[in-house]
């Protein structure tokens, strides 16, 4: 159905199910972001780590601001923040907010790494969600980002975009995680989230649009009258 298809008639939008929904928001998407870069600066496994859980409540680019300063000065590895004291951690992480808890929790799951996994960042989902600071979101985006296995972490702007678009009821992140897993070929969730990322930040933002103004809304619901309402996350 989606070849050729464009904002048509009531017939066309009664037609448009879920999984072609889906299909052209894959499509657009990767038109509109063929490479979607990893938006937090980092050089191994470790260091992407570190920069995820700093961007717990900041900015990316916030974090990209933090993180040369926390490596260079304290060092990049879990052997050299293992041993630094969580006030010096906290004193160059504090802009990213949070600054006491981040500090202790890289300082402690430093530990943990050289304590339990040979100072590596294991491939693993679930010994990953065991490391302090390190939540379900957290650790998909190391396994997508760092070790490149299939994962889709939600966020904020993907809660609220697949509720827009209709891909899920969205009642929280596990269910909209679960229904957009469901709805994407696993091959294509590691760009995909950054894609739907990207365009959240970039033409739908929380506060600008009630899901009418722009081609990929217009696209699914051409007869959309009334003002969208989405649950936070
Ligand atoms: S119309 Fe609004 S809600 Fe829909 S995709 Fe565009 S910006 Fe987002």
């Amino acid at each position: 159905m989606c070849a050729g298809w464009s904002a048509a008639s009531p017939a066309a939008e009664a037609t448009v199910t879920k999984a072609e929904r889906a299909e052209h928001v894959l499509r657009r998407l990767g038109e509109l972001y063929p490479d979607p870069p990893v938006p937090l600066d980092h050089s191994d496994a470790f260091t992407l780590l570190v920069a995820v859980l700093l961007s717990a409540q900041c900015t990316d680019v916030r974090v990209n601001q933090v993180t040369p300063r926390l490596f260079g000065e304290l060092g990049g590895t879990p052997v050299e923040l293992a041993r630094q004291p969580v006030a010096k951690i906290e004193a160059i992480v504090k802009p990213c907010g949070l600054g006491p808890q981040k500090a202790k929790a890289i300082q402690k799951l430093s530990q943990i790494l050289i304590d339990e996994h040979g100072g590596q960042v294991p491939a693993d989902l679930e010994a990953l969600e065991r490391l302090p600071g390190v939540g379900h979101k957290t650790a998909q985006v190391v396994m997508a980002q760092a070790f490149d296995v299939p994962s889709f972490p939600v966020d904020t702007h993907i809660h609220r975009l697949a509720q827009r678009w209709k891909l899920t009821e969205g009642r929280n992140v596990v269910q909209t995680e679960r229904d957009l897993k469901r709805l994407f070929p696993e091959s294509s969730w590691n760009k995909l989230h950054l894609q739907i990322i990207f365009y959240g930040r970039e033409h739908c933002t929380a506060r600008g649009c009630d899901g009418r103004v722009c081609e990929i809304c217009s696209t699914l619901f051409p007869e959309r009258k009334r003002p969208l309402k989405t649950r936070k996350a």
